[in-house]
C-alpha cells in the first residue's frame, strides 16, 4: 500500500477518493452470517455506510428481548435515541411503552428497532440510499429474533418493510407477510402525539396483534 501510495505521489497525485463501500469497516452483510445479536451489533461497529454515519452520536442497534414473539419497528432514532443509543426511548417511546403494556406485555418482552440505526439530521424522513444501506441489517436482526409478530410503526418503517409504496392509512389494521413474519402495519407514536384521535385506531391494530399472540 505505502509503495503504490508513493508511487502516485511521484506522479503528482494530490487527492484520493476512497469509494465508501471499499472504506475499511464497511464489508457487506452477508445475509444469514452472523450468529447471533451482538455479533451483528460488533459488525456495525462504527460503520460508514450511507451519509448518516457523519452526524450521529451514536448507533441505534436495538434492544429487547432477543428470543422476542414480537418485535416494533420505527423509522429512525430521533435526539434522544442518538443521544442515549437506545431505541424508542423519547416521548414517542413512552407512548410506545404504554401501548406495549395496554397490550398485556412488558417493554423488555418485545424487541424494537428501527429501520435506519443512525438518525436522519433534525429527524428528516429517510432517504432511499439510507434504507437500501441500512436494510440488510434489520433482515438479518429480523432473521435471528425469528418474531412471529412485527408491529410497523408509521408509513416509513411499513413501506420499508414491505417494499411498498402504499399510504399508511390503507395498510394499517390488515396483516401482511414478510421475511417470515406476519406484519401489523400502525400509526407511528410520535404522529399519535399530535394526532391523540388515532389513538383507538393503534388499539384497534393492537388488539389483532394481541389476539393472534394470545395462548391458544
Ligand atoms: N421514532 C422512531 O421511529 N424511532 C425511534 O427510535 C424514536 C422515534
Amino acid at each position: 500500500m505505502k509503495d503504490q501510495l508513493e508511487f502516485f505521489r511521484d506522479l503528482g497525485v494530490r487527492d484520493l477518493f476512497v469509494d465508501r463501500a471499499a472504506a475499511p469497516g464497511a464489508a457487506s452483510l452477508v445475509p444469514g452470517s452472523m450468529s447471533d445479536l451482538p455479533a451483528l451489533a460488533k459488525f456495525l461497529e462504527g460503520c460508514p455506510r450511507c451519509k448518516l454515519s457523519t452526524g450521529r452520536t451514536n448507533i441505534v442497534f436495538g434492544q429487547g428481548n432477543p428470543k422476542a414473539e414480537l418485535m416494533f419497528v420505527g423509522e429512525a432514532p430521533g435526539r434522544d435515541e442518538d443521544e442515549q443509543g437506545l431505541a424508542f426511548v423519547g416521548r414517542a417511546g413512552q407512548l410506545l411503552t404504554k401501548i406495549i403494556e395496554a397490550m398485556g406485555r412488558k417493554r423488555e418482552d418485545v424487541y424494537i428497532a428501527n429501520i435506519l440505526k443512525c438518525r436522519p439530521p433534525n429527524n428528516r424522513n429517510p432517504e432511499n440510499d439510507e434504507v437500501a444501506a441500512c436494510r440488510p441489517f434489520l433482515e438479518e436482526q429480523i432473521r435471528l429474533i425469528s418474531p412471529k409478530v412485527i408491529v410497523t410503526l408509521g408509513t416509513f418503517a411499513a413501506q420499508a418493510l414491505l417494499e411498498t409504496d402504499e399510504p399508511i392509512g390503507r395498510m394499517r389494521g390488515r396483516w401482511r407477510s414478510a421475511h417470515g413474519a406476519r406484519v401489523m402495519p400502525t400509526f407511528h407514536p410520535a404522529f399519535l402525539l399530535r394526532t391523540p384521535e388515532r389513538k383507538k385506531d393503534v388499539w384497534e391494530d393492537m388488539k389483532l396483534v394481541r389476539d393472534f399472540l394470545a395462548p391458544k
